[in-house]
């Protein structure tokens, strides 16, 4: 049996960010019913090849702001799923909260629902950050929320940090990241602020009230952040991604290795090995599909064999480990160096220097214990250097 991952959407928030663009509606009062529908939906897989009949060894409650949801409701979902699907003994369930739900942080009772893993969305511990990024918490409330987890015994705990904040020196991102690593959380990922279509940041961006950081500053930070994370015993194990020996998020590498995973929920994307499919953004439809009976799916697209690999090439090289010649083969049919050697090639060949070295000598891609990888200066440009590979793979 395939072991897949297991995505839960939550689509409602207390508030919508400015720069979000998630799926998610302030107005709950469709919850409940979406409970319902969400366990109808579990339901229907239960029987559904080949979802029905994977082995899931992680689930993951994100949205949304999933900490909406009382630690009773969580309890009933994930009984559901247990119910439907073969879970693994070990299965890690993570729930990303959000600091300003938690006031009375009822985090012991979330324990004892199930969850072993909070990802709290920090986002940063400058309270000017916070209000530019027009979140509903303060710095305290933050660092409130973590300590409570903590105390509640909560032994894997991630948090989630933005950079190049419009306005934020880079003084002040170092502070983040330090205090980010006092309170010593097992997780720590860090992403640079983007600029999302349809969202009220970037119509600012348009209409010239807001000014982006440069590019320039938005590498140093992106570049002192991992130096304090890695000085601090944390692994850098993905572009954005840090954690301490052991602690690595199970759900997330498995996107990145390319493995099944179910979403359900609104918005929720799912993929099978062959083909991807995706649920309809909209609460009110989805609550529609499911008392119907059907299935909330909006459309599907059959992966063609290119398809396939080029995706298990992107997202493998957002690992810092990179990609096995021997995994590759046994998953593509492939060579891996004869598959990439146009992209190779036009990234100005292998780096000679050990990869994340920042003298790279222009180089993009290099090989490490002989996986093939992004170099430091590699990992940086990620985004430009997908579409080169989209273009360059033979
Ligand atoms: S709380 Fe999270 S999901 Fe909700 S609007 Fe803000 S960033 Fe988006």
């Amino acid at each position: 049996m395939n072991r897949a991952a297991l995505y839960i959407h939550f689509p409602f928030c207390k508030h919508k960010c400015n720069y979000c663009d998630f799926y998610s509606i302030t107005n709950q009062s469709l919850k409940l019913k979406y409970i319902s529908a969400l366990q109808k939906e579990i339901k229907l897989y239960e029987k559904n090849p080949p979802f029905g009949g994977f082995s899931f060894s992680t689930l993951y409650f994100g949205g949304g702001t999933p900490s909406l949801l009382s630690p009773q409701e969580v309890g009933k979902i994930i009984s559901s799923i247990r119910q439907a699907f073969h879970i693994t003994k070990d299965i890690e369930i993570s729930m990303e909260a959000n600091p300003g739900t938690l006031e009375s942080a009822p985090f012991e009772n979330y324990l004892k629902a199930g969850v072993n893993r909070l990802t709290i969305g920090t986002q940063s511990f400058n309270d000017r950050d916070l209000r530019f990024l027009t979140r509903i918490h303060s710095a305290a409330q933050a660092e409130n929320a973590i300590l409570s987890a903590q105390k509640a015994g909560f032994q894997n705990i991630g948090i989630d940090l933005i950079f190049a904040v419009p306005g934020q020196t880079l003084d002040g991102w170092e502070q983040n990241v330090r205090k980010a690593t006092e309170l010593k959380p097992q997780h720590i990922s860090m992403y640079s602020l983007t600029f999302e279509e349809g969202t009220p940041l970037t119509k600012a961006l348009r209409l010239g009230k807001v000014e982006k950081c440069s590019e320039e500053l938005e590498r140093q930070m992106y570049l002192l952040g991992k130096q304090l994370l890695q000085n601090a015993g944390y692994e850098h194990y993905e572009i954005s991604n840090f954690a301490l020996p052991g602690f690595r998020s199970h759900h997330n590498q498995k996107y990145w290795d390319g493995s099944p995973y179910l979403g359900l929920g609104p918005s929720a994307h799912s993929y099978n090995g062959q083909s991807r499919q995706w649920n309809i953004a909209d609460v009110s439809k989805y609550l529609q599909y499911l008392e119907k009976g059907n299935l909330p799916i909006e459309s599907e697209e059959k992966m063609s064999r290119e398809q396939q690999k080029l995706e298990l090439l992107l997202l493998g090289l957002r690992r810092v480990e990179g990609i096995n010649p021997e995994q590759w083969e046994k998953r593509t049919g492939s060579d891996l160096v004869n598959q990439t050697q146009k992209a190779i090639k036009k990234m100005g060949g292998l780096a000679k220097t050990a990869s994340f070295s920042p003298s790279f000598e222009d180089k993009l891609l290099t090989t490490k214990n002989g996986n093939l990888c992004l170099t430091q200066e590699g990992l940086l440009l990620y985004d430009t250097i997908c579409m080169d590979l989209a273009e360059t793979i033979a």
